[in-house]
């Protein structure tokens, strides 16, 4: 060998373990160092016996990384036996038996390999240069898969996680007793126990992941299937829980509603649809309160029995409509000059009785007066013509045992007299105490 050959060859040679250093880094701490050896032997020009020591230390480090090479990967012909090479081609065939070389390269690992059986083991330039991108090739494509491993083992523990939160949910709702997450808890026990032996019996990375990729989506989907079923379940009970609170809303709008209606004609029932007074019925209730509490009470009580003098007259003079229109306006008056703790009511025809609750004699006597001044000062009126309306009153008063039976009968009575007595005039009652 001359010189010049001999320079380009170790100058190639250098190259091609500076790549094998950088690939050997990433993955092997022991290639790594018999690399060093043999890259500072070819560097310090030591002797081919020393060169060729270090060269076989790697060659048979990385003749037992093929032995775990994995299976599938295209198997490189061994060396020609007969072709004697320099020694960068005895590296290059080297690299091609040995270096784990992905399926995508090995059209251009078969490539090299050919080309240097054709040259008969001479060294070239274009097939150090190839065999340099190939090997930069494989290690990107190394570093391409650690990534992706990563990536997956990434993914796979967030997935774990994310069931580990799902199956402790389900595990501590079963607990509650219900059948069917009972089951969902049994499945996912089960399908982790296989996910265990799976891991711990298989070193293929492919199939591992494969495996645990399918297990995650099976457990996922059963976890899923049971959060649907729960949900339909809640899904079912609100929409019971909206209709029932639908119907107890409409119960209560209608018993509202009925009620307002039996208020209605409750009122109704106690009032006088004529004048719009209480009528009988209303005073009969009232008094009772109104005795009632005059006795706990010890307090005063007072009533009025007021009558329209010479109605008949009136409805015969006027006409009936005329009549009506006087009671009205008789009502307005007399409802317009009392207080609102007092009460008055159309007892019947046109007499009327008052209640005067907290009332003596004497004021039930004035009250009954300015009752009468009022309706006769006031300006009834039909077709035009005036028309004269006066009342007459019979005032009582509660005292002693008095019941409201009584007191009517001498109120009504007193009325009669002031009646008698030519009416438009109040008469007191003689009290049963006096
Ligand atoms: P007195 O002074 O003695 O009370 O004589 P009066 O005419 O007022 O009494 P009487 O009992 O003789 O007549 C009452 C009349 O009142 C008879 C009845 O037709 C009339 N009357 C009763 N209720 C109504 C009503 O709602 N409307 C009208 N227009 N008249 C009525
Ligand atoms: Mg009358
Ligand atoms: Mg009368």
């Amino acid at each position: 060998m001359n010189e010049e050959p001999r320079a380009a060859s170790e100058t190639l040679l250098r190259d091609i373990i500076t790549q094998l250093c950088a690939v050997a880094g990433t993955c092997n701490p022991e290639l790594a160092g018999a690399l060093t050896a043999l890259d500072t032997a070819a560097r310090d020009g030591q002797s081919q016996a020393a060169l060729r020591q270090a060269a076989t230390a790697l060659s048979e480090l990385t003749a037992r990384g093929a032995q775990r090479a994995r299976p599938g990967a295209t198997a490189l012909p061994p060396a020609r036996p007969g072709a004697a090479g320099s020694d960068a081609t005895v590296l290059i065939q080297g690299v091609l038996r040995n270096l784990s070389i992905p399926t995508t390269l090995e059209p251009l690992a078969r490539d090299i390999q050919q080309a240097i059986d054709r040259t008969g083991g001479a060294p070239r330039r274009d097939l150090v240069d190839q065999t340099l991108h190939l090997m930069a090739e494989a290690k990107a494509h190394g570093e391409q898969r650690h990534r992706e491993l990563q990536d997956f083992l990434k993914t796979t523990v967030g997935r774990l996680v994310q069931l580990e939160n799902a199956v402790t949910h389900v595990q501590s709702a079963s607990r509650s007793g219900s059948d069917e997450l009972a089951h969902a808890r049994e499945v996912t026990q089960a399908q982790f126990i296989q996910l265990r032996s799976v891991t711990t019996e298989t070193d293929d990375l492919e199939e591992l992941k494969s495996f645990i990729g399918e297990r995650l989506e099976h457990l996922q989907d059963h976890l899923k299937d049971q959060d649907e079923a729960g949900d339909e379940k809640q899904r079912r009970l609100e929409e019971t829980l909206v209709a029932l609170s639908g119907q107890v809303a409409q119960l209560s709008a209608e018993t509202v509603t009925l009620r307002s209606r039996l208020d209605v004609t409750t009122e109704e029932a106690l009032r006088d649809p004529l004048t719009g007074a209480y009528n009988r019925l209303a005073y009969e209730r009232r008094a009772a309160l109104e005795v009632a509490r005059w006795r706990s009470d010890n307090g005063k009580l007072s009533m009025i029995v007021c009558d329209i003098d010479h109605f008949k007259r009136i409805n015969d003079s006027f006409g009936h409509a005329a009549g009506d229109k006087v009671l009205k306006e008789v009502v307005r008056l007399l409802q317009e000059q009392l207080r609102s703790s007092d009460f008055v009511a159309r007892y019947g025809g046109e007499e009327f009785v008052i209640l005067l609750s907290g009332a003596a004699e004497d004021a039930a006597l004035q009250i009954a007066e300015k009752l009468r001044r009022t309706i006769k000062a006031a300006p009834f009126r039909s077709r035009g013509e005036r028309v004269p309306v006066t009342i007459s009153c019979g005032v009582g008063t509660f005292g002693g045992e008095d019941t409201l039976e009584a007191v009517f009968e001498r109120t009504d009575a007193a009325l009669y007299a002031a009646k008698a007595q030519g009416r438009d005039r109040c008469v007191p009652s003689v009290s049963q105490a006096a």
